[in-house]
């Protein structure tokens, strides 16, 4: 086959229809707080934090500092065994006293995906340690995204990440129920049997799924039911975690107590790739006392890098110091607000918002969230479409009342433009 290469065709993008993509790509080259600037110098607000990472904004030079200082101390060494870096230890700690759950132990990694493999896994090992063998399912919300490492793969609730791989699931063992009817959890659990189910798993606000927050009652009625079947329940905070809903975790805003807390992306604002599970003692005290405490064996040679580490404080010290968690909480009652602008027009299905500090804006079928996007691209605004026609709304947490007016404005221009 003869082709004319570009420069960059080599790169094979994630989750993309390559033959679409080739030739029409956004090269992004530059960014500044709420900013980017693309390879043909536009200028466009990033009203998504990129995927949901950039909480303290782009091109902080603090954290390009601390990474700079921590490269030239020591790039990183790995934390396998007896071995570990000094940063690894003062970031677990660190990240422990922020954890809405008491007397946690962390285990770092490196982003979300991982997260998860290490959070399902080490729930499935906690009961067969516990000798209740038949427990290995691990239940998920329809509309949730957990990644795509094999385990996420088979828990994010979409059918499409799961085909294609053969007959089944990657990994056996995993089922769905509502993302918002409460008792359809009672109804999974009953078919399955509790006795066989190990663990939930919930994003506290469900994002790239199509930003669904919490309905009322929803997650008693699930930690009820996990309480009643010896069932564990893991917090995904990939996205919610380090301000985006207003608090630190969302767990503390929704009311929900896990037992293991999932975080990636805003605990460095993806200035460096890391991630981590935070660890409650019901799963983590048999690990941790007496010389026959069995060895949980999962890990990767970058599990607690000492220069992501080194971001990951200078990002938390930013997040500290320009109070951006509560900003978020503050920010968060503007956009409903501007929002609230579109909510009675007659080309909008849906507006999803007031769960934290992002928010989602279906229009209806006839006008493809697609070209709202497009719209809203060539006016200056990098906006991303989810399932279901929804745009997703989520600027990092250093943005201003005028950049949420914007957003909106060109989201209503969109739709204006699509009537003339
Ligand atoms: N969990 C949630 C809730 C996410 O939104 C994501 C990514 O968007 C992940 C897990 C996976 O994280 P990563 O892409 O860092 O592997």
């Amino acid at each position: 086959m003869t082709t004319s290469r570009r420069v960059g065709d080599s790169l094979w993008s994630p989750l993309a229809h390559m033959p679409s993509v080739l030739g029409n790509r956004t090269v992004i080259v530059h960014g500044e707080g709420a900013y980017v600037t693309t390879q043909d110098g536009a200028r466009l607000l990033d009203a998504t934090s990129g995927l949901w990472h950039a909480n303290v904004g782009h091109g902080r030079a603090e954290i390009a500092d601390a990474a700079a200082r921590q490269m030239k101390t020591l790039e990183t060494y790995q934390s396998f065994g007896f071995f570990t870096n000094d940063v690894a230890l003062s970031l677990a700690d660190r990240l422990a006293s922020l954890a809405p759950i008491d007397e946690p132990k962390v285990i770092l990694t490196s982003g979300g995906s991982d997260s998860v493999e290490v959070a399902v896994k080490l729930a499935r090992m906690h009961w067969q340690l516990a000798g209740r063998t038949d427990k290995t399912f691990v239940l998920s919300r329809a509309d949730s995204y957990h990644g795509l490492h094999a385990f996420g793969s088979s828990l994010t609730g979409p059918d499409f990440y799961r085909d294609g791989y053969g007959p089944g699931t990657l990994v056996p063992d995993t089922a769905r129920f509502s993302s918002t009817d409460a008792h359809d959890i009672a109804r999974v659990i009953g078919e399955i049997g509790g006795n066989r189910i190990a663990a939930i798993i919930t994003e506290p606000v469900i994002g790239s799924g199509g930003i669904i927050g919490p309905s009322d009652g929803y997650f008693e009625h699930l930690e009820q039911a996990a309480r009643k079947h010896d069932i564990l329940v893991i917090a995904d905070e990939v996205v919610t975690g380090f301000g985006r809903t207003g608090s630190w975790f969302a767990t503390e805003r929704f009311g929900l107590h896990p037992d293991m807390t999932i975080i990636a992306k805003g605990v460095t604002s993806g200035y460096a790739p890391l991630g981590g599970v935070i660890i409650s003692p019901r799963v983590w005290e048999r690990f941790y006392s007496g010389s026959a405490a069995p060895i949980y064996r999962h890990g990767v040679t970058y599990s607690g890098h000492a220069t992501s580490c080194a971001i990951a404080h200078a990002n938390l010290d930013i997040l500290e110091a320009e109070s951006l968690i509560s900003r978020a909480a503050n920010l968060e009652v503007i956009l409903v607000r501007e929002l609230d602008r579109l909510r009675n027009r007659d080309d909008i299905r849906e507006i999803r918002s007031g769960h934290g500090f992002l928010a989602g804006v279906a229009p209806i079928d006839d006008i493809p969230a697609d070209e709202v996007a497009r719209f809203a691209r060539a006016h200056g605004v990098i906006l991303r479409v989810l399932r279901e026609n929804v745009i997703q709304i989520s600027p990092p947490l250093i943005v201003n009342e005028q950049e949420l007016t914007t957003i909106v404005d060109v989201i209503e221009g969109a739709l204006q433009a699509h009537r003339s």
